[in-house]
């Protein structure tokens, strides 16, 4: 239960999903946690819910500005950063025919652009020895008709991993990046408009994966745990996926 013991992680997306379950699990291991999200309401509920040892920042990846704003109260309040989780995402299915440049612009700035900039404005604040985690997803490596967009963004991410453990193994600074699998969290219902479609995605998504239902978000913080922690010490470099073995057969 110490895992994390005095640490400070900051989660980009940690008011929902996958990002609040880690922020949770961080803070029961001994973690102070900064939490960013857009929306204030989210942000205050998922304080509640953390209940300790927990900030919250509104803001959007996309903008300098807000990530400027994000790391000077981080820098105020702490100091210093030790585990750094760029998890916010999105994703909005659209087929290559109906592929606007809104759509292309609005997914790669949030995906791509937004995970790039909240790594690099944090680097002064990491210390030497940290963790950088970088979410991505196995759709990087499936062909899922409606998901081009959204993959390609992500198989960025992964790629982004491999080049920046180079670029900070002076610092020790370990960079992964962790793919879920299908996870029951809000981004399900933001794909689409009825309930009925909601419970359809999700049954086609569970029938495609081995172990036949979808992740919980506590699964993929237990990843992410083992990445922050010294359990994985020796793991750089690497694309965790926790997927159920979705993509794994
Ligand atoms: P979610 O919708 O519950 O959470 C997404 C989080 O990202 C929210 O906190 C939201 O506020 C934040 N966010 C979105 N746009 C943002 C922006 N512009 N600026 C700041 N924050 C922003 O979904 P989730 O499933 O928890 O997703 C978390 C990450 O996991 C995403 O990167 C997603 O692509 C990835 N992922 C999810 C699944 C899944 O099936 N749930 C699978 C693979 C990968």
């Amino acid at each position: 239960m110490n895992k994390l013991q005095g640490k400070i992680a900051v989660i980009t997306g940690g008011s929902s999903g996958i990002g609040l379950a880690t922020a949770q699990r961080f803070v029961e291991e001994g973690a102070y946690v900064f939490i960013t999200g857009r929306r204030q309401a989210e942000l205050d509920k998922a304080v509640a819910l953390i209940g300790r040892n927990v900030t919250a920042v509104q803001g959007d990846v996309s903008s300098s500005e807000d990530l400027n704003r994000l790391y000077e109260v981080v820098e105020r309040e702490k100091g210093c950063i030790d585990v750094l989780v760029a998890n916010s995402g999105i994703v909005d299915p659209t087929y290559l025919n109906d592929i606007s440049v809104e759509h292309y612009d609005g997914t790669f700035d949030i995906n791509v652009k937004g995970l790039l900039f909240t790594v690099q404005k944090a680097l002064p604040l990491i210390r030497d020895g940290g963790s950088i985690i970088l979410t991505a997803s196995i759709a990087a490596t499936k062909g899922i008709p409606g998901y081009g967009t959204y993959s390609a963004t992500k198989a960025a991410v992964r790629s982004f991993a491999r080049t920046w453990t180079l670029e900070l193994q002076d610092r020790g600074i370990r960079v992964n990046s962790l793919s879920p699998g299908p996870v029951d969290t809000p981004i399900m219902e933001s794909q689409a408009s009825t309930q009925e479609q909601v419970d359809q995605l999700k049954a086609s998504f569970a029938k495609a994966v081995p172990l036949g239902r979808l992740g919980r978000p506590e699964e993929i913080a237990s990843a992410a745990l083992f990445l922050a922690s010294d359990d994985s010490s020796f793991v750089a470099g690497i694309d965790l996926c926790v997927d159920g073995g979705m993509a794994q057969v």
